[in-house]
């Protein structure tokens, strides 16, 4: 794996092999302040390592105070066009900036360097297809306009970088992510832009982020969806868990078929309810009938077969008892409680 420089932003480290952070961004209209703090507040809850809000105006730089007196997750500012709203986020308390440097004019950009540097606050350099003047520019072009802007900051003497280069193409984002990363040593926030709604995006995202992650590549990442952002998170938390990148509990379940004689699809379904905020590594499977059941139960650290209408609980794959299917979810929550 590449290792990319560390960069601090607030209490989090991003880059440098440091656990990878997932982020969302606040969704609630700027203007409704008490809004975007219970909004916050439940994405922090929900497993947010990072949230960035949009600062469209003064009135809304404002709100970056308010939200960090309620979290302990740290905040970035989304600017667009106007340095001094960069600024202005700084001395707000803002723990990074995410910039387009694309719209924003040189003196500007040296403007927000300076204050960032005195502040040690990192800029997040974000390239996205929509924003640079190509018409569907592609990877390389991304990767290109990414390392022309890193350069533009680091002869300012400014070396505290975040680079994304996201497209809403897949291919072209996974290609232009692999480019930059063969050049240069900052951290890379990834993620498919503008990927759709819930369903769409989260295959999208997943192909995405889950391609650059396998192949080292990614420091922090965005799913980026037309939903609620704590799908978002959790569909964050469910790709690097998938990979193998944050502790969590597994659930592997069988598609069922006729052979099945427990109901595996609400099992399933209430059990990944009932853990998705454990911090333990724990693989969990349910499986209709004893023709994979046993077979799973071997490989996992706790399991559910279902035989004649009853459920056996086995514990690293042996057989600890069996009960009956509305027992089933509590058993083994206790389980799961004592493992
Ligand atoms: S474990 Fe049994 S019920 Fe589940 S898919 Fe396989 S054969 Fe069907």
């Amino acid at each position: 794996m590449h290792k990319t420089k560390k960069i601090k932003v607030g209490t989090t480290i991003i880059g440098g092999g440091e656990k990878i952070s997932i982020q969302s961004m606040l969704s609630v209209p700027s203007s409704d302040f008490d809004g975007n703090i219970k909004q916050a507040i439940e994405l922090e809850k929900s497993g947010c390592d990072i949230l960035r809000v949009a600062i469209p105006n003064k009135d809304t730089v404002k709100i970056i105070p308010e939200i960090k007196k309620n979290i302990k997750i740290p905040i970035v500012a989304d600017i667009h066009f106007d340095e001094k709203l960069a600024i202005e986020s700084v001395f707000a308390g803002a723990d990074k900036i995410r910039i387009n440097p694309g719209n924003i004019s040189s003196e500007g950009i040296k403007n927000i360097t300076k204050v960032c540097r005195n502040f040690n606050i990192p800029i997040r350099i974000g390239i996205n297809s929509g924003s640079i003047k190509f018409e569907n520019p592609n990877s390389k072009i991304l990767a290109e306009n990414a390392l022309e802007n890193i350069k533009i900051l680091e002869n300012l003497d400014f070396k505290d970088i975040v680079v994304s280069v996201k497209s809403s193409c897949v291919r072209t984002c996974i290609e232009a992510y692999r480019i930059l990363n063969k050049k240069t040593e900052y951290p890379l926030h990834i993620g498919i832009t503008e990927s759709g709604t819930e369903k769409t995006g989260i295959i999208k995202s997943s192909i995405g982020i889950g391609a650059l992650l396998l192949d080292g590549i990614g420091d922090t990442i965005r799913v980026s969806l037309s939903a609620d952002p704590e799908k978002e998170i959790e569909t964050g938390i469910s790709i690097l868990k998938s990979l193998g990148l944050r502790d969590g509990a597994t659930i592997i379940s069988c598609p069922t078929c006729g052979r099945a004689t427990i109901d595996v699809v609400s099992l399933a379904e209430k059990l990944e309810k009932e853990l998705k905020n454990l911090n333990k590594n724990i693989k969990i499977a349910v499986m209709g009938c004893p023709v994979n059941g046993p077979g799973e139960a071997k490989g996992a650290d706790l399991a559910i077969t279902g035989a004649n209408g009853i459920g056996f609980i086995f514990k690293k794959g042996i057989i600890i008892r069996k009960t009956q299917q509305e027992k089933l979810v509590e058993e083994i929550l206790n389980e799961v409680k004592a493992y």
